[in-house]
């Protein structure tokens, strides 16, 4: 009794829109909801205390994009660093940058993490609960639109697999995700389990200081090496007008980076020969290519790890880093114990063995009082989903640059705000009226972190509007200029 009326004394704060998360894409939609529709009122809610997400959350050696900062800046801000592979700091200088800028972090409240997320179709409008503070204390807002920003895994833990023996090791154990500064592994033997973007950075980073860095996989992935600094941006930005030099190199990288995508899956061994010839280019004759850099999948099942100017390979042909593959039977006293019988010693071994995915930030949302499972659910546009009003996700893309896709989420959604205060609709619901329509996962990765959450995700559709092209180009024109009540039902 007295939670209830505790629960009805609490105060109601009304926002037009509400954004969950405050990093890279919820920046991003700050500044497009002020530019677009500036008599909308927003409010940014951040579970964490400061602005950033991912590019405030890694704090591991080396930390750095892996995509190049011409696409994964934001097209209304022009990345002037000089490098394009740029390291994490600077990207959250970039990020905290646009919001000071903009004033948009005056509408960020810190410390609270949403909860629940309820639809009531009589009143238009979403009531928001949210945990603030330490005290986890529930505060509740309602706002007509409710825009997710809150990435795509899990804040609380990285996956670890259940690796036996772990209470044997006597050494310290470390999860990127988990990084602390009092990590010591200056002059000590380091083990870094994996093979994906998180170990080809940490790799070459920690056997900078390390007495040697061994990276052990179960398996290879691809790895492209690329200029840490791009020439031709660099050059652009010297003779052009800064705007000017950076939608130029931004369109370069989008082809280019297309280019490869769709070689990859329409010409996948000639790919394959063009990469192993890269490695086999930078690591030498003697190099064992085919066991450590030969993976099993073709390009782009998976995303392709990159590596700026080598530095991977340049510290395994320096010695300081040697590459294993094999699997892990149990974890010793001393380090590890390998299926193919050998040992490998260590003082430090870090897991770099991936995320847990995670829908909409774990809220729970509900639509006139139904609990709404998201994987019954189909995605609208790579955004929205079917059956659930006035909802968004900016979610980017998996093949390429994150926030190339953000930016067109945000901007298309306040051009359907725009569009419902226009003809004074309040309500925007997707529907899929279409039985020719079939669902498919939502991503065709292979890679385990995929396949361990893709159900609990929703799918996509065999046909537009459902169909998620992962094609920058292609949704420039949907989303940008194509129209915005196409299989939407308004009220
Ligand atoms: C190490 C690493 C490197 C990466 N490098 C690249 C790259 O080079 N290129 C690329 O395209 N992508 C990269 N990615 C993907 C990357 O996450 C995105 O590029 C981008 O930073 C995501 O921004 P975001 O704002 O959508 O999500 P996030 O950065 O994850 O931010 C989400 C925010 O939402 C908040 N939040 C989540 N749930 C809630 C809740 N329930 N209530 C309130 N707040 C909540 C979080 O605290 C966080 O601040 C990388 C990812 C990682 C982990």
């Amino acid at each position: 009794m007295i939670d209830r009326m505790a629960h009805e004394r609490m105060s109601t704060e009304h926002f037009d829109v509400l954004v969950v998360g405050a990093g890279l894409s919820g920046i991003g939609a700050g500044y497009h909801l002020q530019e677009k529709c500036p008599n909308r009122s927003y409010a940014i809610l951040e579970a964490r205390e400061s602005i950033g997400g991912t590019w405030d959350l890694f704090r591991y050696p080396g930390i750095r994009s892996d995509s190049d900062m011409y696409t994964l800046g934001y097209s209304f801000r022009p990345w002037t660093g000089a490098k394009a592979i740029a390291d994490g700091p600077s990207i959250l200088e970039y990020v905290r940058q646009t919001a000071k800028d903009s004033g948009i972090d005056r509408n960020i409240r810190f410390h609270h993490r949403v909860k629940r997320a309820q639809w009531s179709t009589a009143d238009s409008q979403w009531t928001v609960e949210a945990e603030r503070g330490p005290s986890q204390e529930t505060v509740r807002f309602t706002c007509n639109f409710l825009l997710m920003c809150s990435g795509y895994y899990d804040y609380a833990q990285g996956y670890t697999p259940d690796f036996p023996g772990t209470e044997h090791y006597q050494g310290r154990i470390v999860h990127p995700q988990k990084w602390t500064d009092d990590v010591d592994y200056v002059g000590k033997r380091v083990v870094v389990i994996g093979s994906g973007a998180t170990a080809v950075t940490l790799v070459p980073s920690m056997a900078a200081t390390a007495a040697h860095v061994t990276m052990l996989q179960r398996s290879p992935s691809y790895i492209l090496s690329l200029p840490a600094q791009d020439p031709i941006a660099n050059g652009l930005r010297r003779i052009l007008p800064s705007k000017l030099a950076y939608a130029i190199t931004r369109w370069k990288n989008v082809v280019l980076t297309m280019l490869v995508f769709q070689l990859s899956r329409r010409r996948p061994e000639w790919i394959k020969k063009l990469i192993h010839k890269g490695v086999r280019a930078a690591l030498g004759p003697d190099y064992d290519v085919d066991q450590h850099f030969k993976p099993r999948y073709n390009p782009w099942d998976q995303r392709m790890c990159l590596v700026p100017d080598g530095d991977l390979f340049r510290s395994i042909r320096e010695g300081r880093v040697s590459v294993v593959t094999d699997h892990i039977e149990t974890f010793t006293e001393k380090g590890l114990k390998l299926k193919s019988g050998a040992e490998l010693e260590a003082d430090v071994i870090v897991t770099a063995t991936g995320l847990n995915l995670l829908a909409m930030g774990g809220m729970q949302v509900s639509v006139d009082g139904r609990p709404i499972d998201l994987s019954k659910t189909l995605s609208y546009k790579g955004m929205m989903l079917s059956g659930v009003p006035n909802l968004a996700s900016a979610i980017g893309y998996t093949n390429a640059s994150w926030t190339l896709k953000c930016d067109l989420t945000c901007e298309y959604v306040c051009r359907l705000l725009n569009y419902m205060d226009k003809n004074g609709f309040q309500q925007c619901v997707p529907r899929n009226d279409d039985p020719s329509i079939t669902e498919l996962p939502l991503i065709d990765f292979s890679s385990g972190y995929v396949q361990r959450s893709i159900g609990k995700f929703p799918k996509q559709g065999s046909k537009r509007p459902w169909k998620l092209y992962q094609n920058y180009a292609l949704d420039i024109v949907t989303l940008k200029f194509g129209s915005v009540n196409d299989a939407m039902v308004f009220s």
